[in-house]
């Protein structure tokens, strides 16, 4: 086994990393950018060292500079987590030529897998069933057009060196093929320099099922199947293992198949088979396609350790150090199912977009496993990806480990940014998830029923007045009383009428819409009257949280405040989000017209045009494409109207 390995990543990877590694005796350097020095993977690890800048590009993506540390600090071997240099061939080759241990799959078995077409073809090759479709070299329009017609609509156009959703396009019928075909091309060009696609037949009601492999270069195994059909914009959200609905022999096809796949390409480490299934008729051996490997260890790994009881981690490592596979396919069983949740920053009605800010509040229940990169009072920065944690429930039976999934969501508490808390709760509690009906169209299809919160109880009101006054603190018990009874007082927060009366030690009446309500303070939250349980929540800077079931976020209402938003500048674009400045289309001086396109921001693997909000003149251009750009930041300036 090593002495020291470094881990070339952040985050929640990098400290679930340095967890196994400790459990194994291996001392661990991480690497950081600077404005990562304060984050928990650095205060976990034995040594840190700083390679760069906050971009990606300038530090976690710099093999160069993560060798030279390596070298440094005398680690012996490189573990990538996921993302950055997981996946990149090059970096591989020049870990082993600096003579050090690259933790994952060869050079070449990346290579293997890394464009969609020739893994395709690799694959079937190895008799290893894959989507029917096109993945031949002629890229001609006429081409792609007649194998379209051949594998029969609807298709799917991917790009060949495609990832994360981009350069794929769903065509319904012959008359939309030649626009779909132009715009993924221009999509995978500038995002990979590499327009080649291929055309796939498209899997109605299709359920994402994924094979964990792992090999030691020459044998391998599976740790049987987990289900990633919910998803949003080919994101996936909450995962589990194992698949509702599997059967022994559905699963039997899919593990040899996914073992087969890793025997092709000699395959060492921890590794994802992808596969695509048909769910309109439940699971049957003979309906799932490979869709694609991942080479690396995968986010949603941890629910597969929870039903079979392996360290991935653990075997990375020893398999790296030379071991043979610790353990045979006969010696691996399932136990019970387990859900994985990912909680992001990001403003799900706003369509799940990224977002920033301080976590100043962030608890977590005992009862589940939290795989988390932040503690409370850090910063989720523009600059990453934007999880927060990965909560893991396990249990006997798929329904009680949704159940504590359910109650692990509802007892976690995170304030000071917005967060997907909220959805992944009604997740849970959705009627077709429940069931296990799952498919990849599932939240797309219920997503305004998914994030259509109540409205806010009386209760609710109540509850974050109290927490308004700090009403726990308040050591005066006769603070706002006079001889004539309590005195009433407004609090500030959108609800009309909304009035709160100190009345006794400790507890308060407030009125809301004419009905009293009694809240008591105790030792673990407030006492609310009407509340289904004890209501828990904080008080921010400007706002008010409150913690359960349905999370609440509420602005506390600062009149001066407000005052000066009334006349904020109306003809300026501002960034909806963090994100890259990825082009500006007009300078200073130009003429625009309402909806005419100004800028493109990239967040989260997406692209935001942002259009003039009307007819006028370009004042000022106030980003350059490139720049990282916080939300709320200038972008254009219109002249003001006449
Ligand atoms: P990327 O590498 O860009 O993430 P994938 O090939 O992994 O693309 O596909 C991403 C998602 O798109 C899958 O999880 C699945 O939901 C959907 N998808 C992919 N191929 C098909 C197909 N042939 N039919 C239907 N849906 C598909």
């Amino acid at each position: 086994m090593f002495d020291k390995i470094l881990i070339a990543n952040r985050g929640e990877i990098a400290c679930r990393i340095i967890r196994s590694a400790r459990a194994l005796g291996v001392r661990t350097v991480a690497v950081y950018s600077s404005v990562d020095a304060a984050a928990l993977h650095v205060a976990l690890a034995d040594e840190a060292v700083l390679i760069g800048g906050p971009a990606p590009r300038d530090s976690y993506l710099r093999g160069d500079v993560i060798l030279q540390a390596a070298r440094d600090t005398g680690a012996q071997a490189i573990h990538p987590g996921y993302g950055f240099l997981s996946e990149n061939p090059d970096f591989v080759e020049a870990v082993e030529k600096a003579g050090l241990v690259f933790i994952g799959p060869s050079a070449q078995a990346i290579r293997a897998m890394g464009l969609k077409d020739a893994a395709k073809a690799l694959m079937a090759e190895a008799g290893v069933p894959v989507v029917p479709g096109y993945h031949g070299p002629d890229q001609s329009p006429e081409h792609l057009a007649q194998a379209a017609e051949a594998i029969g609509y609807p298709v799917l156009i991917k790009a060949v060196a495609g990832g994360g959703g981009k350069g794929m396009r769903l065509v319904e019928t012959p008359a939309g093929f030649a626009a779909a075909l132009e715009s993924a091309k221009g999509e995978a060009a500038t995002a990979f320099g590499n327009d080649a696609v291929l055309i796939e037949k498209y899997i109605l009601q299709p359920r994402h099922i994924e094979v964990q492999v792992f090999g030691d270069g020459t044998d391998a195994v599976h740790l049987f199947e987990r289900d990633c059909s919910l998803q949003r914009r080919h994101q996936k959200v909450i995962e589990e293992a194992p698949a509702p609905g599997m059967t022994p022999q559905m699963r039997a096809a899919m593990g040899e198949a996914a073992v087969r796949a890793a025997r092709a390409i000699g395959y060492a480490g921890a590794g994802t088979v992808e596969f695509i299934v048909d769910g309109r008729d439940g699971l049957r051996p003979d309906g799932f396609w490979f869709m694609e490997m991942n080479t690396r260890l995968q986010v949603e790994h941890p629910v597969t350790e929870a039903i079979t009881g392996v360290d991935l981690v653990e075997w990375q490592l020893r398999v790296a150090a030379g071991e043979g596979l610790p353990c045979t396919q006969d010696a691996l069983a399932i136990t019970g199912h387990a859900f994985e949740a990912r909680l992001y920053a990001e403003d799900v009605p706003a369509g799940f977009l990224p977002a920033t800010g301080r976590l100043a509040h962030l608890d977590f229940p005992a009862e589940a496993r939290i795989d988390t990169g932040v503690r409370a009072g850090d910063e989720i920065s523009p600059w990453y990806d934007p999880m927060i944690a990965k909560i893991i429930t396990h249990g006997p039976s798929r329904a009680v480990a949704l159940k504590r999934l359910e109650a692990a969501l509802a007892a976690s508490e995170v304030a000071g940014c917005v967060t997907n808390l909220e959805f992944l709760g009604a997740l849970t509690r959705h009627a077709g998830f429940r069931a296990g009906a799952v498919d990849t169209g599932l939240i797309a299809r219920d997503l305004a029923e998914l994030t259509s919160a109540p409205e806010l109880a009386a209760w609710e009101w109540a509850a974050a007045a109290a927490l308004a006054i700090d009403l726990a603190a308040l050591d005066d018990p006769l603070a706002g009383f006079s001889l004539s009874g309590p005195v009433w007082q407004s609090v500030g927060l959108d609800c009309d009428g909304l009035r709160i009366a100190v009345t006794g030690p400790r507890a308060t009446r407030v009125c809301v819409a004419g009905h009293e309500i009694t809240v008591a303070a105790q030792m673990d939250g407030l006492r609310v009257e009407g509340a289904p349980g004890l209501v828990r929540g904080a008080r921010l800077e400007g706002q008010i949280a409150l913690f359960g079931t349905v999370p609440r976020l509420l602005a506390l209402r600062d009149p001066l405040a407000r005052q000066a938003q009334g006349g904020a500048n109306a003809d300026i674009v501002l960034a909806p989000m963090p994100g890259l400045v990825k082009a500006i289309f007009v300078a200073a001086g130009d003429t625009v017209r309402a909806g005419d396109r100004l800028a493109v921001l990239e967040a989260m693997k997406m692209e935001h045009t942002l259009v003039a909000a009307r007819d006028g003149c370009v004042a000022e251009v106030l980003a350059a494409p490139g720049a990282q750009v916080e939300a709320g930041a200038a972008l254009v300036g219109l002249e003001p109207e006449a």
